[in-house]
C-alpha cells in the first residue's frame, strides 16, 4: 500500500528533489511551502509521515510540530534542520518529532530514515465529517460508489451519517451479503446542520426518521439483524437537544434494533466541562483529560439508558467507567434482590 507523505519545505529546489525521490520510492507525496499550510494539511488530512523543515515562513517547524501534538495528531514527524546544535535537535524531539536529519544530508540517509518511520503502525483513522481530502481529491463516504469500493476492500460496517439516503447507497449495501449498517439521524448537511437545528419535538422527529429509514433499508433487502441506529448527537442539534435525547433515549429502543450513541468529545460536553466548544488549534493535555472524563460519563449514562454500542475515542477509560457502573448495579442487586436493576447490557 502506498504511503502518504506530507513534505513541508520552503526551498523550491529541495522540495522538488525530495518529492521526486520519495515519489520514485513509490510514495504519494504532497507538498506545503510554509508552516501555516503544513499545519493545516497535517491536521485535517491523513498522512503516514510528515517531513518537516524547521526554518519556514509563517510558522516554524518547531511550532508546527508542537501544535500538531497539542491537537492530538500522532502522525510521525521527521524534522529537517539546518541547525545542528544539540539543543535544537533535542527541542525538536521534545516537541513531538520522532526523528531529525541535519542539513545538508545525504539522500540515501533521508530515504533510510523515512523507511524506518513508515515500518511502524499506521496512525489511527480519524472521524470523517464532510469527507476526506487527498490532495486535489475529495472522498465522501456518503456516496454509493465509495461505499461499494470500501466494501469491496473488506469493510464490515457502513457507518453512514446520511442513513443510506444517497442515490444508490441502499443498493450498494444490499449487494453485500452481511455487512452491518449504522443509520444516523442528521438535520441538513455537516455544513448547514447547526443552522437547521430547529424541531417541534426532537425525539419524535428522530424516531420517525429512523423508523422510516429502517423500513427503507429492509425493503431494499437488508436484513433487520444488520441494522443499528444512531440519533446523531451534535449533528444538527443544540446542546439542549442533545441533553433531551439523552433524557428520552429509551424511546428509541422501541424501534427494535440496537442503539448506537456517540457522545465522545462532542462540543456539548466541552461546554459542560467549562471548555471552549471548538478548539481548532488543539487542547492542552489537562483540557483533553477533562473532555475525556465528560465523555466517559456521557457514555455510561447512554449505556444505562439502553445504548448497546458507544462510539468513543478513549476506549480504555470508557471500559473503566462502564465497569464501575456494572459493579454498582451488581451491588445494588445484592443489597436489594427485589429491585429490577439487573439489566446489564
Ligand atoms: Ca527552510
Amino acid at each position: 500500500m502506498r504511503k502518504r507523505i506530507l513534505l513541508v519545505e520552503d526551498e523550491p529546489g529541495l522540495r522538488l528533489t525530495l518529492s521526486g525521490r520519495l515519489a520514485s520510492e513509490g510514495h504519494l507525496v504532497e507538498q506545503a511551502a510554509d508552516g501555516e499550510t503544513g499545519l493545516r494539511r497535517a491536521s485535517s488530512e491523513p498522512f503516514d509521515l510528515v517531513v518537516l523543515d524547521v526554518m519556514l515562513p509563517d510558522r516554524s517547524g518547531f511550532d508546527v510540530c508542537r501544535d500538531l501534538r497539542k491537537g492530538g495528531i500522532e502522525t510521525p514527524v521527521l524534522m529537517l534542520t539546518a541547525r545542528g546544535q544539540v539543543e535544537d535537535r533535542v527541542l525538536g524531539l521534545k516537541l513531538g518529532a520522532d526523528d531529525y536529519l541535519v542539513k545538508p544530508f545525504a539522500m540515501s540517509e533521508l530515504l533510510a530514515r523515512v523507511e524506518a518511520r513508515l515500518r511502524r503502525e499506521p496512525p489511527p483513522a480519524r472521524e470523517a465529517t464532510e469527507g476526506y481530502h487527498f490532495g486535489e481529491i475529495d472522498v465522501d463516504f456518503r456516496k454509493a460508489e465509495v461505499m461499494r469500493a470500501a466494501l469491496d476492500l473488506g469493510a464490515d460496517i457502513v457507518n453512514d451519517i446520511g442513513a443510506l439516503q444517497a442515490p444508490g447507497a441502499l443498493a450498494a449495501v444490499a449487494a453485500h451479503p452481511r455487512c452491518g449498517v449504522c443509520l444516523m439521524h442528521m438535520r441538513g448537511t455537516p455544513r448547514s446542520m447547526q443552522a437547521e437545528a430547529v424541531y417541534d419535538d426532537v425525539m419524535t422527529e428522530i424516531s420517525a426518521f429512523l423508523a422510516e429509514r429502517i423500513d427503507a433499508v429492509q425493503a431494499a433487502g437488508i436484513a433487520r439483524e444488520r441494522i443499528v441506529v444512531d440519533p446523531g448527537i451534535g449533528f444538527g442539534k443544540t446542546p439542549a437537544h442533545n441533553l433531551e435525547i439523552l433524557a428520552r433515549q429509551q424511546a428509541l429502543l422501541a424501534l427494535g434494533v440496537p442503539l448506537l450513541v456517540g457522545w465522545s468529545r462532542k462540543s456539548t460536553l466541552a461546554r459542560l466541562a467549562g471548555l471552549p466548544a471548538k478548539a481548532p488549534a488543539g487542547r492542552s493535555p489537562t483540557e483533553q483529560a477533562r473532555l475525556e472524563a465528560a465523555s466517559v460519563v456521557a457514555a455510561v449514562l447512554a449505556v444505562q439508558r439502553g445504548a448497546r454500542i458507544v462510539r468513543v475515542h478513549d476506549v480504555a477509560a470508557t471500559v473503566a467507567g462502564l465497569a464501575v457502573w456494572q459493579a454498582s448495579q451488581r451491588a445494588d442487586n445484592r443489597a436489594d434482590p427485589s429491585s429490577d436493576r439487573a439489566s446489564t447490557p
